[in-house]
């Protein structure tokens, strides 16, 4: 076993814990042996040579900033890339190849970025050494015989073009400023402006100036951006974030349309579905956030994604999850539920141009509804008429008892996360507090929180209140893959268990299939009208939302998971024949 240790720098308060805990209590600095000293930055350091990973320090620190980790040897003993020393580790790449689309899988903190840049040529790799920079000559001989050998002596001859989409394109209006046009103009290396402006939906935000464009409408132009450079290497990290799933399947067929034999493609994507419909192959990511990341072998995307729900790396003998995610073939619909909570007629509400009506429907105790619709067709005004938020125009709304909602926007503020989590850590310590790793942020202000971070200080919040109904808007967006799973398993956990209703509106069908038990879907135009129908059961509910979208879904053999089909495939024609877009 190769053993490394970690010190989380951020993590490290030396004055607080006592005089460096850690180097009181390690037994080897007891028998008068410096493996743990204070480093040049006034932090804890430990020798690795000298640990004998007997583990006293990672459980004992207060503020969890030690990480000892025993790797497999078949690892090697040095990383591809460290971040200085008892800095973050990466262990393999994924491997781009010419004509595919490769997808990388696993939660953030473990490297996706790093592993993107070193592809992208922006970060050159250090193979572990601190103090040299390994040449090119070297790198090659590290991937002697492997496919990353050819990529890397490509790159040395100067062959590889990199367009790269970055993750966070909130940046971007920072950086740039002007009508969509004239970027995109500039931009356009390849003369295909024209040809994809309509592919990716652009038209209608042409003449807008890059600062006054919504979150979906930045991510296609970004996505444009990046298609329309000379590049062979295409890297689009998390291209569906902002997109409701409509502009999901569409950005995807486009994606899968890039590779060809002089193109390779690498997305990091966390909704599923999407990753499944896109990719050819997956690299798995897993580790430990902000300690080390190791790349997984490629393997057909069916059987990753499987592997990856099931929580166990057969191959390489890794659990990184305590249990496997299971989907149900059937929709799960509880017999002994009697109770409505909540129930609406006819409702009305005009808002400028845009008019919402709702025909009738109703929700039970101890239930848990999804909601599908497009961007812009309603869902957040009927969400706040039923918060209470917002008062309809006319139509009967039952009186819903006391109503817990979680936004789509999130506001920071400086209130420290430990006092907005004070409820949810009284009553939900195990069921939601720990699960959605809300310990280690008690410290931090919401200020100094991450997307992903705040989305789960926000859903931990929602569910600590005392209410009949929690309504949660977006409660997937900003989260890993790993983080998703876990909080659709802890929404439905907390509906059954506390015996309460839960509605969840979101772009994530995997999120929404493991979640619902019903659905209602929205339909209309977005920005003029949008029209509330159901709750359908599930069958039904996709059956309608599918139909809009001309795809068809089946559920995968061994995990139950859903899945895209494949366009004029036998069972996409089957299913559109039996009227059966989606199989429950
Ligand atoms: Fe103290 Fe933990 Fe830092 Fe060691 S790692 S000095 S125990 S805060
Ligand atoms: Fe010392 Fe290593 Fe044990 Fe930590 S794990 S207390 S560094 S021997």
């Amino acid at each position: 076993m190769a053993r490394i240790a970690v010190v989380e720098k951020d993590r490290c308060f030396p004055v607080k814990c006592g005089d460096f805990l850690c180097r009181k209590l390690c037994p080897v600095n007891r028998t008068g042996t410096d493996c743990i000293t204070q480093g040049e930055d006034g932090k804890a350091r430990i020798d690795e040579a000298l640990c004998t990973g007997c583990g006293i320090c990672p459980k004992r620190c207060p503020f969890g900033a030690i990480h000892i980790i025993n790797l497999p040897e078949e690892l090697g003993s040095a990383p591809i890339h460290q971040y200085g020393e008892n800095g973050f580790h990466l262990y393999n790449l994924p491997i781009p190849i010419f004509g595919k689309v490769v997808g990388i899988l696993g939660r953030n903190g473990i490297g996706k970025s790093t592993a993107i840049k070193i592809l992208a040529g922006t970060l050159k790799p250090n193979l572990g050494n601190l103090w040299g920079e390994p040449s090119h000559e070297e790198l090659i001989e590290r991937f002697k015989g492997s496919e990353m050998q050819r990529f890397f002596e490509e790159v040395k001859a100067g062959g590889i073009r990199i367009g790269y989409k970055p993750q966070n394109i909130d940046q971007i209006p920072k950086a740039f400023s002007g009508r969509v046009r004239d970027l995109l103009t500039k931009a356009d290396e390849r003369g295909m402006l024209d040809e994809i402006v309509p592919l990716l939906q652009l038209e209608k935000i042409l003449d807008r100036d890059i600062t006054h464009i919504s979150g979906g409408e930045l991510q296609r132009v970004a996505i444009a951006a990046t298609v329309l450079k000379r590049a062979n290497l295409l890297v689009f990290d998390e291209p569906s974030s902002h997109l409701d799933i409509k502009q999901r399947i569409r950005v995807a067929r486009f994606i899968r349309s890039l590779a060809d034999e002089e193109t390779a493609v690498l997305v990091v994507e966390h909704d599923l579905i999407i990753l499944d419909y896109m990719t050819d192959l997956v690299h798995l990511m897993y580790g430990a956030e902000n300690a080390y990341g190791i790349v997984s072998g490629p393997k057909a995307t069916k059987a990753g994604i499987n592997t990856y729900l099931s929580g166990y790396l057969k191959e390489e003998n890794v659990r990184f999850r305590d249990s496997a995610i299971a989907f149900s073939t059937r929709p799960s619909e509880s017999a002994r539920r009697t109770e409505t909570l909540l129930a609406w007629k006819g409702l009305k509400k005009t808002l400028g141009d845009f008019e919402l009506t709702a025909e009738g429907g109703e929700a039970q105790r101890e239930q848990v509804l999804g909601i599908l619709g497009e961007n812009g067709i309603g869902k957040t005004t009927f969400a706040r008429i039923l918060a209470g938020e917002i008062q309809p125009d006319a139509g009967e709304l039952s009186d819903t008892g006391k109503v817990s909602y979680k936004p789509q926007y999130l506001e920071a503020g400086d209130a420290p996360a430990a006092m907005i989590l004070a409820d949810a850590v009284a009553k939900h310590q195990t069921t939601v507090v720990r699960p959605l790793g809300l310990d280690r942020l008690m410290d931090k202000t919401l200020a100094e929180l991450s997307g992903g971070q705040l989305q789960r200080v926000a859903i931990a919040r929602c569910l600590a209140q005392q209410a009949d109904l929690y309504l949660l808007d977006e409660p997937s967006a900003y989260l890993d893959v790993e983080q998703r799973l876990i909080v659709s398993k802890v929404l439905r956990d907390f509906a059954e268990q506390a015996g309460k209703t839960v509605l969840v509106i979101d772009h994530d069908l995997l999120f929404i299939d493991y979640l619902s038990e019903k659905l209602i879907v929205f339909d209309g135009e977005p920005a003029r009208r949008g029209a509330v129908t159901g709750p359908f059961t599930m069958g039904e509910g996709m059956n309608r939302f599918l139909g809009d979208l001309d795809i068809t879904m089946r559920r995968d053999q061994e995990s139950h998971r859903p899945r895209i089909n494949k366009e004029g495939s036998v069972m996409d024609r089957r299913q559109k024949e039996a009227g059966k877009r989606y199989y429950t």
